[in-house]
């Protein structure tokens, strides 16, 4: 198996490292919060940009204090940083160059692999002017990026698969391969008590499946692989469900965390709500973190039978208010405990996952686009000159511009796209870059 490109993020504590790599990842799920040993952020990840597979790698953490920096460097970040094929030095250019930073610049200009400085928290124009006393770190010219707010990031992408080396393409589908052989990966979420171990457990009883554990990716997780008409699909984490006993899920915040973990590994989630609670907040925060991990989600609102016709408008109306920003994600009513509603589960499951996965040639885009922009163009001749698709998983469109578009007329075009391919079962994102800049 070929071995991914590496790029190493560096940078003292609070810089935005985290928040950059999820940034990259194009999602928040790992969590950044003050709460010591609740979330561990991963360290390493699979990203991907145009099409272009590498390995993120965060060596934060191992600079403990200001001096004697190369006795604490730990080995195994100094070998991340010396396997790199890039190395991304992250400053908060809001505080400027520390000693810390200027030690840490001096070490990487030993270094044969290209390295940037990132000026980061330049969340608008008016701190770009704070990137030139980056200069002084002697790497070059900063790139100003707001990692919290995606600002810049992009272009840096395009910086970094333009260094980094060709993989060929043999060995990235082998690589895929090695992972997944073709079992989808679904998390069952929803807060506790919903009803997702009763749905689990019919899931597997009416499937009469093969049903077979196997270790989960996360620490003392049991994901179960379940043999469906659909084909294998693999439920993670389901230790919880599958025991007689449950273990304790403790308090909402922990089972949120373990959800949002199992949802990292998951190409799907079923978002279970008890219906006879409406839609609550807790609902609502969870279907946004799982929105903004770019998973494709399927709404189940369970316990359906026990609602009166009021109620069921009362529930359907809420969903409409507090999950409007999942769009046309399948919205499924169902009682786990009857099994009323649930053999609708499976093909909207798999509707779901062809979405995600679409690829679209690049003259199909333009073609809707062009007929897009004919039935209404942009406003003071915004024009969008060339688009592509450049990535799934969720479906990702890159828009090439004149100037900029507003929200308003790129939520037109997302909305033409998902017509025409099908995609309102997915997330999808779109980039807008301004031709020349
Ligand atoms: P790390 O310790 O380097 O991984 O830093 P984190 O990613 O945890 O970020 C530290 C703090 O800086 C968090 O409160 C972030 O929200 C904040 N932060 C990160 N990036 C930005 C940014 O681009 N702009 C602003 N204003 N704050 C940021
Ligand atoms: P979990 O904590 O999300 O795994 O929830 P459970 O599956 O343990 O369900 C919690 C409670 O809701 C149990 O008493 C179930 O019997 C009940 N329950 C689950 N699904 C339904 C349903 O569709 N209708 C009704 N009436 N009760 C249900």
């Amino acid at each position: 198996m070929a071995e991914l490109p590496i790029v190493a993020i560096v940078g003292r504590p609070n810089v935005g490292k985290s928040t950059l790599m999820n940034r990259i990842l194009g999602q928040r799920v790992a969590i950044v919060e003050e709460k010591p040993g609740v979330t561990r952020d991963r360290k390493e990840v699979e990203a991907e940009w145009q099409g272009r597979p590498f390995l993120l790698v965060d060596t934060g953490g191992w600079m403990v204090g200001g001096s004697d920096l190369d006795r604490k460097v730990s080995n195994q970040s100094e070998q991340a940083i010396k396997d790199a094929d890039v190395v991304l030095l992250v400053v908060d250019a809001k505080v400027g160059v520390t000693d810390e930073d200027a030690q840490v610049a001096q070490l990487l200009r030993a270094l044969d692999v290209p390295v940037h400085v990132l000026a980061n928290k330049v969340d608008d124009t008016s701190h770009e002017a704070l990137i030139w006393e980056l200069m002084s770190l002697g790497l070059g010219e900063p790139l100003p990026i707001s990692a919290l707010h995606g600002r810049g990031t992009g272009d840096l992408l395009d910086v970094i698969i333009a260094e980094l080396p060709e993989v060929p393409d043999d060995d990235v589908e082998q690589s895929d391969m090695d992972e997944g052989e073709g079992v989808i990966s679904v998390a069952l979420v929803g807060r506790p008590n919903v009803g997702k171990s009763t749905l689990f457990n019919r899931l597997i009883g009416e499937d009469r499946a093969v049903v077979h554990d196997m270790p989960g990716t996360t620490r003392d997780a049991v994901d179960t692989v379940v043999d469906t008409e659909i084909g294998p699909l693999r439920f993670v984490d389901t230790a919880g469900m599958r025991r007689k006993s449950r273990i304790d899920e403790g308090t909402e915040y922990f089972s949120m965390v373990r959800a949002l973990k199992a949802v990292d590994e998951s190409d799907v989630a079923l978002l279970v709500i008890d219906a006879t609670e409406g839609v609550t907040h807790q609902d609502q925060r969870l279907a946004e973190r799982v929105d903004g991990a770019g998973c494709p989600i399927v709404v189940l609102l369970n316990k359906w039978e026990l609602l009166d016709e009021d109620r069921r408008k009362d529930v359907l109306y809420q969903l409409g208010q507090r999950l409007h920003f999942l769009g046309d994600s399948a919205v499924l009513r169902i009682s786990a405990l009857t099994g009323r509603g649930v053999h609708r589960l499976l093909p909207a499951l798999e509707d779901s996952i062809d979405a995600y996965h679409t690829r679209i040639p690049t003259r199909q885009v333009n073609d809707v686009i062009r007929r897009a922009q004919q039935a209404q163009p942009g406003p003071h001749g915004a024009r969008v000159l060339y688009a592509t698709q450049g990535a799934a998983d969720p479906p990702t469109f890159t828009l090439f511009a004149n100037k900029t578009l507003p929200a308003s007329y790129l939520r037109y075009l997302e909305r033409q796209l998902r017509e025409a391919f099908g995609l309102e079962a997915t997330p999808i994102k779109m980039r807008v870059r301004r031709r020349g800049g």
